[in-house]
């Protein structure tokens, strides 16, 4: 297991022979196994314990009240339907929903997930992307390390109150970023080489499981498979989706068996229980790839000065050169940018909009739909069909649901609702008083 106070970004044990198998042992022999768990009095890291663990705050953990967030990664807000999601669509419908909610800039996994618990922006929590370059290493890599994240989280807020916290989280990346934080994290397992993410079947086993023995007062899951399915899904260009639409019927299911689960065991009614998407999901064909690194680097003021952190559906720009010719490199670098065929927008990284900080370079630059980025190398960096991280894979499903008596039955709003606005909506929950220093960017939406 990787020492999580060292901050290092996860890595599995070198020569695991077949993670899969040996997951599936570890089902049989009992569910125990699954949990691997952190001590809730695990040190804080130096960088961690500067977030605002001031002083635990003496408040009874006696309450009732119990919250859930489920991340259905990737998923569109239409593929909610009687059809392939009865179970979810039923949820959604008897709840709180917002037709019109979304992902926030860059849309992406990690730094939406981080708005989701930290209810601030990247220019406030220092996590903007998957995939940026770091000054610091030269070099692009994953937002994943627990130091990454600059920003006090509602699992550490929550913590300070007495109340019990727990990540259920599929992906290597968010368990990497999300550190130590809640009193108790599954460690994704059985790993799917290459996706990075542990199935949902065994995702949703370990949540259920830690709901029956730790009984979190906050339980944040994500579940991974719907957007790993559909990354991968070479039909999802022609809309046939095959392999996408099994796994959310699949998902569906598991949802389903959970919310029976608190249902038999006399919690559902005490609940709140809040689904939504990170971002959605947009398919193109390989004939439809955009390489900025070719045209920076056969312009002659920006030749070998421009270093880029693929997103998927969007392209992160970072000036390389003098500090003193930024201004003029931010300007040469969208018109280069955008005079390459599929390129929706190349804009200053300051556009007050997007809320990004410095870690997100220079310049951002979106794919239009049905297209993606694949950067440094044209063929190489990005071959697979489903993306993200560009305008159009904003919308997302978000709704709130459970029986307890702050959700509003049937109610379908017309409002915006962003994934900033979970932590305040906890915080609300819970009767949290205060907000972080600066005020929330989201709203509770209770
Ligand atoms: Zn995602």
């Amino acid at each position: 297991m990787s020492d999580l106070c060292s901050g290092g970004p996860v890595r599995r044990p070198a020569g695991d022979p077949a993670p899969y198998e040996r997951g599936a042992a570890d089902l049989a022999t009992g569910r125990r196994t699954l949990l691997q768990l952190g001590g809730a009095g695990l040190a804080m890291s130096a960088a961690t314990a500067g977030l605002g663990m001031e002083h635990a705050e003496a408040v009874s953990p006696r309450t009732r009240k119990r919250a859930y967030v489920f991340v259905i990664d990737g998923c569109k807000p239409e593929e909610i339907d009687a059809g392939l999601t009865p179970h979810l669509m039923r949820l959604r419908d008897r709840g709180m929903r917002w037709s019109r909610a979304s992902s926030m800039p860059i849309m992406e996994t990690i730094p939406n997930h981080v708005m989701m618990m930290t209810g601030v922006r990247p220019d406030r929590s220092g996590v903007p992307a998957n995939s940026i370059y770091d000054r610091s290493i030269r070099d692009t890599r994953t937002l994943d390390r627990a130091r990454d994240l600059g920003a006090d989280t509602i699992l550490q807020r929550l913590n300070r109150q007495g109340l019990r916290t727990a990540t259920v989280l599929s992906k290597e990346y968010l368990y990497g970023i999300f550190g130590p934080r809640a009193k108790r994290r599954w460690e994704p397992f059985p790993i799917i080489p290459v996706s990075g993410h542990a199935p949902d079947e065994f995702t949703m086993r370990a949540a259920t499981a830690m709901v029956e023995d730790y009984d979190p007062h906050l339980m944040f899951v994500n579940l991974g498979d719907i957007d790993r399915y559909g990354h991968t899904d070479l039909t999802g260009p022609t809309g046939v989706r095959a392999l996408r639409n099994l796994a959310l019927a699949k998902t569906d299911n598991y949802i389903a068996q959970f919310t029976r689960m608190l249902v038999e065991t006399g919690r559902w009614k005490n609940s709140m229980m809040i689904v939504l998407a990170d971002h959605s999901m947009d398919w193109s064909y390989p004939h439809r790839v955009v390489s900025l690194q070719g045209p920076m680097d056969s312009d002659p003021f920006l030749a070998g000065k421009v270093a880029i952190g693929d997103n998927g559906g969007a392209d992160l720009l970072y000036w390389l050169g003098p500090a003193a010719q930024r201004e003029k490199a931010v300007r040469r670098m969208q018109r280069v940018a955008a005079r390459v065929d599929g390129v929706h927008a190349a804009l200053p990284r300051t556009k007050k909009w997007m809320r990004l900080g410095p870690e997100a370079g220079d310049v951002v630059v979106f794919c239009k739909k049905g297209w993606r980025f694949s950067d440094p190398d044209p063929v190489t960096s990005n071959p697979i069909p489903g993306n993200h991280g560009h305008l159009v894979t904003r919308s997302i499903p978000f709704f709130i649901t459970g029986g307890h008596r702050s959700v509003q039955r049937g109610v379908a709003s017309a409002d915006v609702a962003h994934t900033v606005d979970v932590a305040p909506t906890v915080a609300d929950f819970f009767g949290v008083k205060g907000s972080p220093r600066g005020g929330w960017d989201g709203r509770s939406r209770l």
